[in-house]
Order: structure tokens, then sequence, then C-alpha cells
């Protein structure tokens, strides 16, 4: 997570863009602290037991938080769901995909790529949509999809069967997270009004496939990493809050929209 914001400082230096901005000051990052980019001075141990998780997408996202979690040791199971196929336009960030991955199914190439990395952890793929039978019998799910009709379902199921979720979103200049543990911290929905935005891109819906920005590379980088660093506290101190990244502004990093939890579970 780190690296990726050394990377994208790098970037404003080597090639620059008119909209980017110095640094208003340093960037501490403290997974114990509520806030996450406040200083904690009481170190806290984790009491973590790894656990079977979902990760829905197999994209960009997808590629940086699978490479975390099955380095990390934090998890004993991963399940990769994802229905679509390697794009040549991929290529530039999903950085797993390479040699003859084009034209072959995402989930099954990025499984095997990491089972390359690790034999501890006991990785799977699935090539379709996620629906409810895939979430059966999992301990969490990661949300790496591009859109938002994916993220609003999978914010449905995680109430309806009061399973976490860690959801990410990137684009080139920037990216966004959110945690949702039903009974615990608010939803999606009331977060940033999924459903809504979800309904609109029905009738937008704009491709993602082509992104040839490079600044791609570091965004999905930092987001993916920092969801995988919610892992570890998704059942102890849930993230409360959307954590925020924008490389053209000045404080980079940081958390809005805290709120109460919400109890939109409870109305399934
Ligand atoms: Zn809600």
């Amino acid at each position: 997570m780190i690296g990726a914001l050394v990377a994208d400082e790098v970037r404003k230096i080597v090639m620059p863009l008119a909209d980017d901005t110095t640094p208003a000051g340093d960037i501490h990052y403290d997974l114990t602290h509520p806030r996450r980019f406040d200083i904690n001075n009481k170190a806290q141990k984790f009491d973590f037991a790894p656990c079977n998780c979902l990760m829905v997408g197999a994209g960009a996202l997808g590629t940086y938080a699978g490479l975390a979690l099955t380095v990390s040791k934090s998890i004993r199971k991963l399940t990769i769901v994802d229905p679509d196929i390697v794009e040549e336009t991929n290529l530039n960030r999903q950085i797993l995909f390479y040699d003859d991955a084009v034209g072959k199914p995402k989930a099954p190439e990025l499984a095997a790529k990491l089972a390359m990395l690790s034999t501890d952890v006991d990785i799977d793929s699935i090539v379709s949509h996620v629906t409810m039978e895939h979430v059966r019998g999992v301990d969490m799910i990661l949300s790496c999809v591009d859109n938002f009709e994916a993220r609003a379902y999978l914010n449905h199921l995680v109430g309806q069967f009061d399973i976490p979720l860690i959801s990410g979103g990137s684009s080139a200049f920037g990216g966004d997270l959110a945690v949702y543990c039903p009974g615990k911290t608010s939803c999606l929905d009331c977060y940033y009004g999924v459903n809504e935005l979800a309904q609109n891109e029905l009738n937008t819906r704009a491709s993602c496939a082509d992104v040839p920005e490079a600044s791609i590379v570091t965004t999905n980088q930092l987001i993916g990493t920092l969801m995988v660093g919610e892992t570890r506290q998704v059942f102890h101190k849930p993230l409360v809050g959307v954590i925020e990244y924008d490389t053209f502004h000045a404080d980079r990093l940081g958390i809005r929209s805290m709120r109460s939890p919400c109890q939109c579970h409870l109305k399934l």
C-alpha cells in the first residue's frame, strides 16, 4: 500500500498531469486506528484466524487484492468469481495476465497465477456472475467489480446472509473502499446510494475495458491492498466510513461519510 503511494508520487514527477498538486503533508497509516490515517501510539496485536474468502472480480483490483491476500497468510481458502475473459486492453493493469492469457477466462487464469505464489491457500475459481450459491459458507466477501449493479447485488446478498463485505472501486486518478458488516456498520446504499447508482448505470453503462493512463496501476494497487488490510479488522473493529484516494487532492487519502450502523439488513 505504501509502495503504491510512493509510485503515484513518482508518477507525478516523471509523468506530471495538469491537475497534480503538492502533498499537504505526511501520510500516516495505522490499521488499528478507527480513522486509519491518524497515528495511534499504542501498538495493538491482532488476534486473527485465517478464513474462507470469496473474491468477486478478477480484474485490476482483483489482481492486487489477490496478490496481497495470497502472500499475507490472512486466508485459508480463496474462491475467485468472474464471468469475463482476458482482453488485450486489460494487460496494462492486470499484471498477472501475460503470455497466452488473452482470450482465456480471467478467474482460473488469476487463480493459477496466485497458486504459484503460495501453497498455504486453497485457491478455486468459478467462471460466472456471482450468485447466491457462491456466498454460502464463506466468511467474508471482497468486491473487486467494476460496476454498481454488481455492488448493489453484493450489498443485498451480504445483508441477507450476514457476511462482511469489503467493497473497492478505482479509476485512473483515484479510488475508494467501504466495509459493510450488517448490524455493525452502514451498508453501501446508506453510504453512497449504490442502488440508485446501479439503476442509473443501466442506461449509461460505460465500459472501462480500455484505461490507457499509467496511473491506473497505482490506484488499483493502493485500493486492492487497503482492502486486504481491512480483512484483518473486519471481525474486530470494522472500518466506519469510506476511504477515498484522490491523486489530485493535496491530502491524497482520507475517510469520509462516517455514519452510524444502519438496519437495512433487517428488512431483507
Ligand atoms: Zn443501509
